[in-house]
């Protein structure tokens, strides 16, 4: 399609501007390119800044109330943007996409009427099509049906100029929906049931990402470890897709994100083992340290279970650093139940966490439960649990000092002659480097930490790392 002088909706191209506003998750982040890459040959081109789009698309999240609303307060302000541009004589189209299209369909532009269409998560490969006949003024368009066809089969790979502009790391979604219904999530009801992507194409689109310049990959999925896509000799798991993708040459980095503690399977703790490129970083979210809270929440695991699953990640991978969600004030939590919350952010020292208030969301059956907890008992837990999570994250970042990483030099830093690049643990890293060094893994000695980041100096001559000096220099931060 590209290079063909009509687009596939049969328009002349013009060059018109595209801005995606994109809230939430990596997934959101991850479709959010994907838009982009779809309607860049229908002429559309991407902008940093709603002012002077032809195309303003909102990619929302629904997954807490605060931030649905927030999508609301946006489209109150695109809204007079759209009166401005319409008394210039410029047309400005509103889409409203995600998991708040998928909740709300029909009920978003009978809010905000300045919503020209409504498309769900699993439609929005059909956004040419729903965009051609908008242009034709038909109003109301809402596509929230969750269609039979994949939409990963309508989707362009990105450009090579496309992919570099985005830098040298990137998502790729392997897995999306959930079946584990947990009673506090809409996850499954907005993002449909559970599918694994087929291997081949995942690793199509991984080599197209390395052949660009990405040099760090996390494979994404509301529950990633879920993972079982069709592979050759039948269904393959994700630690088999792991070994697979860190054979590909470039990659010299992998993470997977968001995994479920019961899915944690043999064959991912071997990949933990195993792979030097699979990050020592791993998210687990746990929600709860309670077994009542947990059972309640239908987490499907014990307190216990967890801690079990982390023995043997850790067994696997000594220098394994882990990181949580949690939810403070799910209904019925008790003082009691929160005391066990701390005692379990105690006991496995997490290098840092994500912390949330209960959000009731209509729909799900937490909305409904009795015993809702106060808000500001809430507020009052979670600044507790937030600075329980901030020593650990400290003293995980000043047990780093003095520690050589691997450091991907991802961008610019700050100042002149900065660069910031990204530890093994995710950690931001700051470091007077030259700019060539932007998409390679250096050796970087860590000298210093404020607040989030790490500060370093090269520690040596820049080299890919075919395998980590993490392992032997840092084997007592991780535990
Ligand atoms: N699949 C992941 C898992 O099993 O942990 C989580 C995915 S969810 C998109 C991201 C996080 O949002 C959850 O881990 C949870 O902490 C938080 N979350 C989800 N629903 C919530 C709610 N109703 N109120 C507050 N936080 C919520
Ligand atoms: Fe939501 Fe994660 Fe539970 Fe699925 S496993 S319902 S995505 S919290």
């Amino acid at each position: 399609m590209r290079g063909d002088p009509l687009t596939r909706t049969g328009r002349m191209k013009d060059r018109r501007k595209l801005y995606v506003k994109s809230y939430g998750c990596q997934m959101n982040a991850y479709d959010s390119h994907r838009m982009a890459d779809l309607l860049a040959p229908e002429g559309y081109v991407e902008t940093g800044v709603p002012e002077g789009a032809d195309l303003v698309i909102l990619n929302t999240c629904h997954i807490r109330e605060k931030a649905a609303e927030k999508v609301y307060s946006e489209l109150g302000r695109l809204r007079v943007m759209k009166q401005e541009a319409a008394r210039d004589g410029r047309r400005i189209t509103v889409a409203v996409a995600g998991c708040v299209a998928q909740a709300e369909g029909a009920e978003i532009i009978r809010r905000a009427p300045v919503v020209d269409l409504v498309v769900g998560p699993q439609s929005y490969h059909r956004l040419p099509e729903l965009l051609a006949r908008e242009a034709r003024r038909e109003s109301g368009i809402v596509e929230t049906a969750f269609p039979v066809e994949d939409k990963f089969g309508f989707l362009a790979l990105p450009s090579k100029a496309a992919t570099r502009a985005r830098g040298v790391t990137a998502f790729v979604t392997v897995q999306e929906g959930c079946d584990k219904f947990c009673t506090f999530c809409v996850v499954p009801y907005t993002r449909g049931v559970e599918v694994s992507r087929p291997v081949g194409k995942i690793l199509d689109e991984v080599q197209n990402l390395a052949d660009a310049g990405v040099r760090e990959i996390t494979l994404i999925g509301q529950n990633v470890n879920a993972y079982h896509g069709e592979g050759p000799g039948g269904v393959w798991s994700l630690g088999r897709l792991l070994r697979r993708v860190a054979e590909i040459p470039g990659i010299v980095r992998l993470r997977y994100s968001t995994s479920h503690p019961c899915d944690v399977d043999d064959d991912l703790i071997a990949a933990h083992r195993d792979l030097p490129q699979l990050s020592p970083q791993l998210h687990l979210p746990v929600q709860s340290g309670s077994d009542r809270i947990l059972d309640a929440m239908n987490r499907r695991h014990t307190r216990a279970d967890y801690l079990r699953t982390i023995d043997r990640l850790r067994a696997a991978r000594p220098d394994l650093a882990l990181t949580s969600d949690f939810i403070v004030g799910f209904p019925g939590e008790t003082e009691d139940d929160f005391s066990d919350t701390l005692s379990l952010v105690n006991d496995v020292g997490y290098s840092d966490s994500f912390s949330f208030k209960y959000s009731q969301r209509p729909g799900t059956p937490g909305a409904t439960m009795t015993e809702q907890v106060p808000e500001e008992v809430k507020s009052e837990r979670l600044a507790r649990l937030q600075a329980a999570i901030k020593r650990h994250q400290a003293a995980f970042n000043a047990r780093c000092v003095g520690c050589d990483f691997d450091v991907l030099m991802e961008k610019r830093g700050r100042d002149a002659g900065q660069l910031t690049g990204r530890s093994p643990y995710l950690q931001p890293v700051q470091v007077m480097a030259p700019q060539d060094l932007i998409g390679r893994m250096v050796s970087v000695t860590i000298t210093g930490t404020i607040a989030n980041s790490l500060f370093g100096v090269l520690a040596d001559t820049p080299r890919i790392a075919a395998e980590s000096r993490v392992a032997q220099s840092f084997a007592a931060v991780g535990a």
